[in-house]
């Protein structure tokens, strides 16, 4: 029986238990995902509960990726390095911290465009946002090599400090939109255009160029007014959901140590 959640707050429209209950039926297990609404000044007995209880784990979500770090007995190098964790697992009375959102999104990516992937030293990647997913895909695009990954952020400040390479630039999102004809690849990671925001977008796509890959990792709406327009543009798409998958399969991997990457449900 496995015994699996998610932490965050807010946390009720949650696609998470859907998700891990499709995995449990996959491999035939039994087992529960609850949703846990925590309020900050919970959080730490949560955790200290969540250590002597008999949970297999919990994912994590806004806002506590980052705020879960001081409970944590060991963190792996790649969420130590974001100081971010999306899943944790409990291992005796020890918390494990990880973090599936970077290569999660990767996956996506090369499930849905392997020929992009299997070029991408010679491709250019905008990314938007510079929030705790945004850093994330940053480290993991950068594993691949592309010839550029630059980022552009309302808060300049932010996508400064991830950028680590001195080709990759930091943009604010009018110049990105001015520029977009640069890119092969464009990674909307920003909150515009989540659900109730689901009539704004981030920058308008009107200079991007047709055939390259707009991706917005939000995922309510699945269409996204960003997607929508980049589908105008004559762009290839790629979902929130997809990485939404992608991202809760590594988790459940981590939790259950079984694979169910075969088994995914994205169109
Ligand atoms: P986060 O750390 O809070 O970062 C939010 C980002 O959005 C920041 O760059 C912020 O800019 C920007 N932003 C927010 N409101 C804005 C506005 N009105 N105009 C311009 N920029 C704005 O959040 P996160 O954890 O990175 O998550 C971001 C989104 O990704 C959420 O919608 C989340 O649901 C989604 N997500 C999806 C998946 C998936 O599997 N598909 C996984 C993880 C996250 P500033 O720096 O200027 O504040």
């Amino acid at each position: 029986m496995y015994k699996l959640g998610l932490i965050g707050h807010p946390v009720q429209h949650s696609k998470s238990p859907e998700i891990h209950q499709y995995f449990l039926n996959v491999i035939n297990a039994n087992g529960k995902y609850e949703l846990f609404d925590v309020m900050e000044e919970d959080l730490e007995y949560f955790l200290n509960e969540l250590k002597h209880s008999d949970m297999n784990g919990v994912n994590v979500t806004i806002p506590y990726k980052e705020k879960v770090i001081p409970y944590l007995d060991e963190i792996d190098e790649h969420a130590q390095m974001l100081k971010a964790v999306n899943t944790i697992k409990r291992k005796g009375n020890k918390l494990i911290g990880y973090n599936t959102d970077g290569e999660g999104f990767i996956d996506s990516l090369r499930y849905t465009y392997p020929k992009f992937v299997k070029d991408i030293k010679d491709k250019t990647v905008l990314i938007l946002g510079a929030g705790g997913a945004a850093k994330g895909i940053y480290f993991s695009l950068k594993k691949l090599n592309p010839k550029r990954i630059d980022i552009a952020n309302r808060t300049k400040r932010k996508a400064e400090n991830i950028v680590s390479e001195n080709n990759h630039l930091v943009l604010a999102l009018e110049e990105a939109e001015e520029k977009l004809y640069e890119y092969d690849l464009v990674i909307q990671t920003t909150n515009v255009g989540m659900e109730p925001d689901k009539d704004n977008q981030v920058i308008k796509l009107t200079h991007l160029n047709r055939g390259a890959i707009v991706s917005d990792i939000v995922y309510k709406p699945k269409m996204t007014k960003f997607l929508l327009n980049g589908k105008q543009q004559g762009a290839r798409l790629l979902f929130g959901e997809s990485m939404l998958w992608y991202q809760a399969a590594k988790s459940f991997k981590i939790w259950t140590d079984q694979s169910v990457e075969k088994h995914l449900k994205i169109d």
